[in-house]
């Protein structure tokens, strides 16, 4: 007889351990079935060019972006060997997941599915899809929520309205959070003697060909078992994360965030790890921020491209064309914000600290709409997050839920010289200015022409001026903003 199969819906939850879908799959089913549906395209990353040096500069144009496409196939792989080490088997198949599951039911008994809940304004259509098929098939269908401290949107002030300002929203999920024990890696998962062939695709076939994502792979090793060594890492310096996490320079933060935002490692796991210790704080209060994010798309779902300030709705932005590529490139002439937007091409990463001032730059300097630095930041960083990207970008441009206020411009100069102090942030990622003393890094145009000599640096050839003057760009961006207040 055909033994009872539950399918595994895998989502952003590509981990074996504390994985509450697997489990519950495992308690349905006589046979788990872990399922990955692909509605992309494959290697559909092979014709664009997109690099800061190409004229087309401006986004992979990916299903999902590109470095984070490149990081869930590398993912995908990784949890295709955990799973044949427990005696199962990962089926990743292309097109819709109910395309998936219709091709899975024509070959096997299914009885379940199981799948992790997800919060992004397309997810409960996608949800509803599957439930709706499952009611058509006869077959029970779960969802299980694990991605979180607390389930977005179930924080509400006392009148019953979605929290918009994190500190009160911290105060209650740290008070009410009750992680419980992780659930254990199934050393087994329950499979057949035989699998079919059902039309798998490779997990590699949906990396993207584009060229740019090969350097990731020198920077990164995405996958479970990686995300554990990251965390065991980080627990021996998580004490000195408050002081540490501000200096771009440093190894300060965990940089977890691609694995979290991937699921290879529970949010609950990283919690019980860190939390039994007294000097943890700043770090589990910065792990809500991501809370946060997610919790506010999944009450406010518009705001991935509208303002949470509506008086934002028509901001006086200007799209310069010039200034956005030189934004991207990292030709801005401000080396703390060149310095950022190269580490972003070269690794798929950038320090949270020089997020802000990126963003800060782009958005008040130069007054180029928060979209434009956010699809960039979503094709090329490696923990690209709807929620956390939305929250990042609304935050600093002043326009978001808690937002840094419309008057703090971020002075490129001061937060070069104050957190990357002996310059080596800089003279990593700008080469170019290597030479020139600590006292003139941050801002090269103030340097007597003898010290540019001696460094070997000719403004406007080596490194480019600075296309805004700092004081010009803070008087344009406080006028703009004057227009929010009306
Ligand atoms: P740690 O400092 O070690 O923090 C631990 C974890 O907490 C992170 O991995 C992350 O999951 C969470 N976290 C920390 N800070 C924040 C924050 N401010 N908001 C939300 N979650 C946070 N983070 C993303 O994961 N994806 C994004 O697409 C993203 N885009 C951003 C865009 C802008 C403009 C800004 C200012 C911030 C953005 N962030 C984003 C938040 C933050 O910069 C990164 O989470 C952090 O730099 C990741 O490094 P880490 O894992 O070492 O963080």
């Amino acid at each position: 007889m055909a033994k009872r199969v539950a399918v595994w819906w895998i989502r952003h939850d590509l981990r074996l351990h504390d994985n509450p879908a697997l489990h519950r799959a495992m308690e349905l089913g006589e046979v788990v079935l872990p399922l990955f549906a692909w509605a992309g395209g494959v290697d559909n990353g092979a014709a664009v060019d997109s690099s800061p040096e190409s004229d087309s500069a401006g986004g992979l144009a990916l299903a999902i972006g590109g470095a984070t496409q490149w990081w869930l196939s590398e993912s995908l792989e990784s949890l295709r060997s955990s799973l044949e080490a427990a005696g199962s088997r990962l089926y990743v198949l292309q097109g819709t997941i109910t395309d998936a599951l219709d091709n899975v039911s024509e070959n096997f008994d299914v009885a379940a599915v199981v799948g992790e809940k997800r919060f992004e304004p397309s997810s409960e259509a996608c949800e509803d899809s599957v439930a709706d098929w499952c009611q058509r098939c006869g077959i029970d269908f779960e969802l299980t929520a694990a991605n979180n401290l607390a389930e977005p949107g179930s924080v509400r002030s006392d009148s019953g309205n979605p929290m918009r300002v994190f500190t009160p929203f911290w105060r209650r999920v740290r008070s009410a959070y009750d992680p419980g024990e992780p659930l254990a890696e199934p050393d087994e998962i329950p499979g057949f003697d035989r699998w079919k062939e059902i039309g798998q695709i490779d997990p590699g076939a949906i990396a993207p060909a584009h060229p740019w994502t090969e350097k990731l792979g020198n920077c990164w090793e995405p996958g479970e078992p990686a995300a554990h060594e990251i965390l065991n890492r980080f627990y021996e310096k998580a004490g000195d994360y408050g002081e540490m996490r501000d200096c771009p320079a440093d190894d300060g933060s965990s940089r977890l965030s691609p694995y979290l935002h991937f699921g290879e490692i529970s949010v609950r796991a990283v919690w019980c790890a860190l939390s039994d210790r007294d000097d943890t704080e700043p770090f589990l209060r910065q792990l809500a921020w991501r809370d946060f994010a997610h919790h506010l798309l999944g009450c406010f779902p518009d705001t991935l491209d509208t303002p949470m300030v509506s008086s934002f709705e028509g901001f006086p932005w200007k799209d310069d064309e010039g200034h956005r590529t030189a934004w991207l490139r990292g030709k801005t002439g401000y080396p703390i914000v060149d310095a950022g937007m190269r580490e972003l091409w070269e690794t798929g990463w950038m320090h949270n600290r020089v997020r802000m001032i990126v963003a800060s730059f782009l958005t008040k300097h130069l007054l180029l709409p928060w979209r434009v630095g956010a699809d960039w930041f979503e094709d090329t960083l490696v923990d690209a997050d709807l929620a956390n990207n939305t929250l990042g970008w609304q935050w600093v441009a002043g326009c978001g839920a808690d937002a840094a206020p419309y008057f703090l411009i971020f002075n490129p100069i001061l937060q070069g010289k104050k957190f990357d102090k002996e310059g080596r942030y800089v003279r990593r990622w700008v080469p170019e200015l290597a030479d020139l003393p600590d006292k003139f890094l941050h801002e090269p145009w103030s340097a007597p022409g003898d010290v540019l000599e001696e460094a070997g640096v000719t403004l406007g050839e080596d490194y480019p001026h600075p296309i805004i003057e700092h004081a010009e760009g803070r008087k344009r961006a406080l006028e703009a903003y004057e227009t929010t207040k009306s």
